[in-house]
C-alpha cells in the first residue's frame, strides 16, 4: 500500500514525513496526476483551471467525485452528495439555516472548539440544547451519558476532534436525525453512514484540497423550514443544479475526485481502515511504553486520525521537535490550544512515516532517560 503511494516520481524531496493536521498529506499519485492536469487536462490542450465548469470535461469530474463519495460510503437513495464552497465552518450556519426552524431545538454534543462553533452559529437560527460536554476535562474524552430529547429537530456531533485527539468509536442510536461534522475522519473507516441524516466535511484533511466542502444530506430532511433561505445557501438549490449553482471550486473538487479514486484503489474503506488501525496502534503503543511520552485523552476515545501526546518533561519538547525535523518528520507540534504534540495519521500518510516517527521517539528517549 505504501509503495503504491510512492511509485509516482514527484520532483520534490521524497522522504518528508508529513504529520500536518490540515491541510495535510495527499497521495503522491494524486499530486502527480493533478500536476499534469494543471498543464494539460486529459489531453484537451487546456489546464483544468482553464476549462468551463459546465463543459462535459468538468461535469465528468464532478459526477465522478459525487458518485465515488456515494459509493465509498454506500449511501442509500435518499442521500444527495454536494461539493460546496466555504469550508466546514460555513456548514456551522448552513445546516441550521436549512434544517432548523426558529422555535425548534437542535441538540448538540460539545466536544471542543469545532462543536462550540457549531453551537454558536446554530443559536442564530433556533434553540440549542447542549446535552453533553467534555469541557470539564479540557475535552479529553467523548461524553457517554446523556439523553437525547425526542423533540429535538436533530442531534449534531463532531465525529473526530482534530485538536484534542478524541473520536467517537460508536454513535448514539436514536430516532432523532443525526448531523455529523466529519471533517477530520471522513472516509477513514467503515461505518454505517446511512445512520446519519447529514454528513459534512471540509475536504482538506482526509479527502482532498482546501476550498471544497462535501455535504451529504437526506432529501427527506429538506424543505421543512419556513424562513427564506438565500439561494446560494439553499441545499435544495444546489441539489437541483448538481452542485453547479455557481462556479464550483473546480481544482479542489478535481483533487477530491483523484483522492477518492485513489481511496477506492486502496481497497475502499475496508482497506484504508485496516491501514489506519495499524498506524494508530503502532504510535499509541510507543506512547504507552516509552517513559518520555504520555497520551492525553481517555484510551477508549483515542482518535485514529489525530494522536495527541505530551512529555513529562516539557522542557524537552522543543528539542524533540528539532530532532524530528532533522529526521524529516514535520507537523507534529500540538495545536496552540492543547500544546504538546499532535501527529495526524490521515489516510494518505504511509505506514513508513509512522515507523520512522516511532524510531525517532525510541532513539530520543534512549538518549534522555
Ligand atoms: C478543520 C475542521 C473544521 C473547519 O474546517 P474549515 O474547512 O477550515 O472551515 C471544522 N470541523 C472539524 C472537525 C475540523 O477538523
Amino acid at each position: 500500500m505504501e509503495k503504491a503511494n510512492n511509485e509516482f516520481n514527484l520532483d520534490r524531496k521524497m522522504k518528508v514525513h508529513n504529520f500536518n493536521a490540515g491541510p495535510s498529506v495527499l497521495p503522491n499519485e494524486v499530486l502527480y496526476k493533478a500536476s499534469k492536469a494543471l498543464i494539460d487536462f486529459d489531453g484537451t490542450g487546456m489546464s483544468i483551471l482553464e476549462i468551463g465548469h459546465r463543459t462535459p470535461y468538468f461535469m465528468a469530474v464532478m459526477d465522478e467525485a459525487r458518485s465515488l463519495a456515494r459509493e465509498l460510503m454506500q449511501l442509500d437513495d435518499d442521500f444527495e452528495v454536494m461539493f460546496l464552497h466555504g469550508g466546514a465552518s460555513t456548514q456551522f450556519m448552513q445546516v441550521p439555516m436549512n434544517l432548523l426552524d426558529s422555535g425548534e431545538t437542535a441538540a448538540i454534543i460539545d466536544t471542543g472548539v469545532w462543536s462550540s462553533k457549531a453551537i454558536k452559529e446554530t443559536k442564530n437560527f433556533g434553540f440549542v440544547d447542549v446535552i453533553a460536554s467534555s469541557k470539564d476535562a479540557n475535552y479529553t474524552y467523548i461524553p457517554k451519558n446523556y439523553t437525547i430529547p425526542p423533540q429535538a429537530k436533530y442531534l449534531h456531533l463532531t465525529s473526530n476532534n482534530t485538536i484534542y485527539g478524541t473520536q467517537y468509536h460508536s454513535f448514539p442510536q436514536t430516532d432523532v436525525p443525526v448531523v455529523v461534522d466529519m471533517s477530520s475522519d471522513i472516509l477513514s473507516r467503515q461505518l454505517d453512514y446511512n445512520q446519519f441524516s447529514l454528513i459534512y466535511a471540509g475536504v482538506q484533511k482526509n479527502m482532498g484540497a482546501a476550498g471544497a466542502t462535501m455535504v451529504a444530506v437526506r432529501k427527506s430532511m429538506l424543505g421543512k423550514v419556513s424562513r427564506k433561505i438565500p439561494t446560494i445557501l439553499d441545499y435544495n438549490q444546489h441539489i437541483e443544479n448538481g452542485s453547479m449553482l455557481n462556479t464550483p471550486p473546480v481544482f479542489a473538487i478535481y483533487i477530491s475526485m483523484l483522492t477518492l479514486r485513489w481511496l477506492k484503489g486502496q481497497g475502499g474503506l475496508a482497506g484504508i481502515e485496516k491501514l489506519n488501525e495499524k498506524k494508530a496502534a503502532l504510535l499509541y503503543d510507543e506512547i504507552d511504553h516509552n517513559p518520555l511520552f504520555r497520551g492525553t485523552v481517555a484510551k477508549e476515545d483515542r482518535s485514529l486520525m489525530n494522536v495527541c501526546f505530551i512529555m513529562d518533561k516539557p522542557e524537552l519538547e522543543e528539542e524533540f521537535v528539532k530532532f524530528c525535523k532533522k529526521e524529516d518528520i514535520v507537523g507534529i507540534k500540538g495545536h496552540r490550544l492543547s500544546g504538546g504534540f499532535r501527529a495526524s495519521l490521515y489516510n494518505a500518510l504511509p505506514m513508513e512515516s509512522v515507523e520512522v516517527m516511532v524510531e525517532a521517539m525510541k532513539y530520543f528517549s534512549l538518549k534522555k532517560v
